[in-house]
């Protein structure tokens, strides 16, 4: 399973020469002739790679040895990926990233639930990231809890893997009924199991709370008996806490089977995403009306993200638009003009804007919606983006071609140059 520093380390790499290898398996269903379909499938995509990279290296300067060099290795890489599909057929029902550039040492293989829209292989100057933004997306890391007046589980999901941590299950002695509840001692033992069962609640929500802060999950979900559901234990709660809870469902603590938990947890959180998306949606266009905390359109917020002021990017699920990179300080610009308004260098083209901003979006933990089928945002280009801020500058807003060139000028220092685009080669 991939963790966020591996999300991070893809985001940050670039090859010049435009050999970064990005494999997605999605297996097919075991059936018929399904496994072999996936095999010769890979193989004519592997082709298709070879053959762009052969058309590029040629229009280049074919005489650099250097970028032979690179052909070479990523030839390598591709037959290695044919050969790792074959391998993979019958494995399951999990489906696979391959992220490789053997010119840089670059090999990472990461498995992944089975939902990606199909198996595909890319090769360009950065890791080709929309699928897996897509699946981190679908699945956050979410911590899970089961809590009754006397025990207590967590698990975490993370891209559909349950996990349930150790050492976490916290049982509390039983006392009370037969531990001289009708003598006389009965008034001070149902009060010593009233004070062990707010003990335990208040462990468990700074637990939580802990859990929270050192980023263990983002979101939680918590699993309590419907007969007796423990609003002391909500009580305990942080209010911080008790934010991110997205929903409960019933569960005994010590019964409950995993698939259970997972589908219970998987449902809340799909609905609770739905229900996040569509207010972020209304929420920016409100915004946007007012020309207050919300921007519309690729150039608003391509010049957004540059001033740092996104807090969450609503894109359309199949949005598609092209822009050029600087390739120099890496400025992203929705005009295709051929020098960079910002340094005066060179542009190149980037093929798809939406694939090319993911790296910033993922590096700067920017809330990320892919948004279906909304006629009011197809209306406003299918492209917004709700602010933190809006800085004075973004008031009046100016094409990014119009800004100054002065870097000082809003743009803060260090956003520009941290684009990736994908160049077409
Ligand atoms: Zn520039």
């Amino acid at each position: 399973m991939i963790a966020r520093e591996q999300i991070h380390e893809l985001a940050e790499f670039e090859d010049q020469s435009a050999c970064a290898l990005s494999f997605y398996f999605q297996p097919t269903p075991p059936r018929n002739k399904a496994h072999k379909e996936e095999a010769i499938l890979t193989k004519d995509l592997a082709r298709e790679a070879l053959r762009q990279l052969e058309s590029r290296s040629k229009s280049s300067n074919a005489s650099d040895s250097n970028h032979k060099d690179k052909f070479e290795s990523a030839r390598a890489d591709l037959d290695r990926i044919v050969r790792l599909s074959q391998d993979l057929r019958g494995t399951g029902p999990r489906a696979k990233a391959v992220f490789a550039c053997s010119a840089q040492g670059f090999w990472r293989e990461y498995d992944l639930p089975a939902q990606l829209s199909g198996t595909q292989l890319l090769v360009n100057r950065h890791f080709h990231l929309k699928p897996l933004a897509q699946l981190l997306g679908a699945f956050p890391s979410l911590g899970i809890v089961l809590v009754d007046r006397h025990r207590a589980r967590l698990f975490d999901l993370r891209l559909g893997e349950l996990t349930e941590r150790e050492g976490f299950f916290h049982p509390l002695t039983r006392r009370g009924r037969g531990d001289g509840f009708a003598g006389y001692d009965g008034g001070h033992a149902e009060r010593r199991v009233a004070d062990e069962t707010r003990q335990h609640f208040k462990f468990v929500a700074d637990f939580l709370k802990e859990a929270l802060d050192k980023g263990m999950f983002e979101k939680w979900i918590l699993g309590c008996q419907e007969t007796h559901s423990p609003p002391q234990f909500e009580a305990q709660l942080h209010p911080y806490v008790a934010q991110k809870l997205l929903g409960k469902f019933s569960a005994e603590v010590t019964h409950v089977s995993r698939n259970e938990i997972r589908s219970q947890a998987e449902r809340i959180f799909a609905e609770a995403q739905e229900k996040r998306c569509q207010e972020a949606v209304r929420e920016t266009l409100n915004q946007a009306g007012h020309h207050a905390r919300g921007v519309t359109g690729l150039r608003r917020v391509l010049n957004s993200l540059e001033l740092g002021e996104v807090q969450t990017l609503l894109v359309g699920q199949s949005y598609h638009a092209q822009a050029v990179e600087c390739s120099g300080c890496g400025h992203l610009d929705a005009h295709l003009v051929n020098f960079c308004p910002v340094c005066g260098r060179q542009t190149r083209e980037v093929v798809d804007v939406g694939e090319a901003i993911l790296p910033w979006v993922i590096r700067h933990d920017i809330e990320l919606f892919y948004v279906k089928d909304d006629p009011e945002f197809d209306k406003v280009g299918n492209i917004a983006a709700l602010l933190r801020f809006r800085s004075e500058q973004n008031n009046n807003v100016q094409s990014i071609a119009d800004t100054p060139a002065h870097p000082s000028l809003g743009r803060q220092k260090g956003l520009v140059g941290h684009y990736r685009g994908l160049a077409s080669g």
